[in-house]
């Protein structure tokens, strides 16, 4: 049985104002709620606070959405794992379709970070997803595949249990555009059928695969009673303590 996990992705919003009154709110919607893991990826200028109102909560997670390989040194505008661990930062969101699109990263590079997490005692949120392209001609299975492998090489199957996957389909994500329960379903099958060959079926069936575009509280419920669906990594929804901890909600009961 694995245990809901579902995650905020704040990306680049909220100020250390907004987190503290966010908090303020969720805090006392979830008072009741047990039984899921409940992250929040603020930005970086955000997480000390965050993780100081939280104060070594076990209910909710502090992550940060993204991270650097090397451990110190000439790299500017970047954050080492030792870093985040030093705020008490729990899991990294790595190779978001963002990052990808906009920033260039491949899968390679996200590998290195994986890696560095895992070593640093970081639980990765990894990011992999097809674009409408891939989809339209077909190719999701493919790319998942590639993006998995690429990303994952050198990972031990004691490590990628500590690992979470997100399937985020790149034109669901901030379009309102939602994968159909089958359609996501069916990537997380498909995942999971992945992992199972770059470990075993014993180690696949332990990952956490969460699904993330256009959550909503409206469309949560229906995705996380998927039997591949074990969370969700939540966008513009998880802006906004009510409609976040309606998903969070969703995630226990499922
Ligand atoms: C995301 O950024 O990971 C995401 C899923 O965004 P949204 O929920 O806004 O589609």
């Amino acid at each position: 049985m694995r245990r809901k996990i579902i995650a905020a992705n704040w990306k680049m919003n909220q100020t250390v104002a907004d987190t503290e009154s966010f908090l303020e709110d969720f805090r006392l919607e979830v008072e009741d709620v047990a039984g899921v893991d409940i992250v929040i990826a603020p930005p970086f200028t955000a997480l000390a606070k965050l993780s100081e109102l939280l104060g070594g909560s076990q209910k909710i997670r502090t992550a940060a959405q993204n991270m650097y390989y090397e451990t110190s040194g000439a790299f500017t505008g970047e954050i080492s794992a030792a870093m985040l661990r030093e705020l008490y930062v729990k899991y990294v969101i790595l190779g978001h379709s963002e990052r990808r699109q906009i920033f260039g990263e491949s899968d390679a590079l996200i590998n290195k970070k994986v890696i560095t997490a895992l070593e640093s005692e970081l639980r990765p949120i990894l990011c992999v997803g097809e674009t409408i392209e891939e989809r339209e001609a077909g190719r999701e299975r493919e790319v998942l595949e590639t993006q998995l492998r690429g990303s994952l090489a050198g990972v031990t199957a004691e490590q990628l249990v500590e690992t979470v996957i997100a399937y985020e389909p790149v034109w669901a994500i901030g379009t309102g555009r939602t994968a159909s329960t089958a359609q996501a379903q069916d990537c997380h099958a498909h995942v999971r059928a992945v992992l199972a060959e770059l470990t075993d079926e014993a180690t696949a069936d332990k990952v956490r695969i969460q699904y993330g575009g256009s959550v909503k509280p409206g469309n949560a419920a229906d995705l996380l009673s998927q039997p591949d669906i074990d969370g969700a990594l939540v966008g513009g929804a998880s802006l906004d303590p009510r409609s976040f901890a309606e998903i969070v909600r969703a995630g226990a009961r499922e």
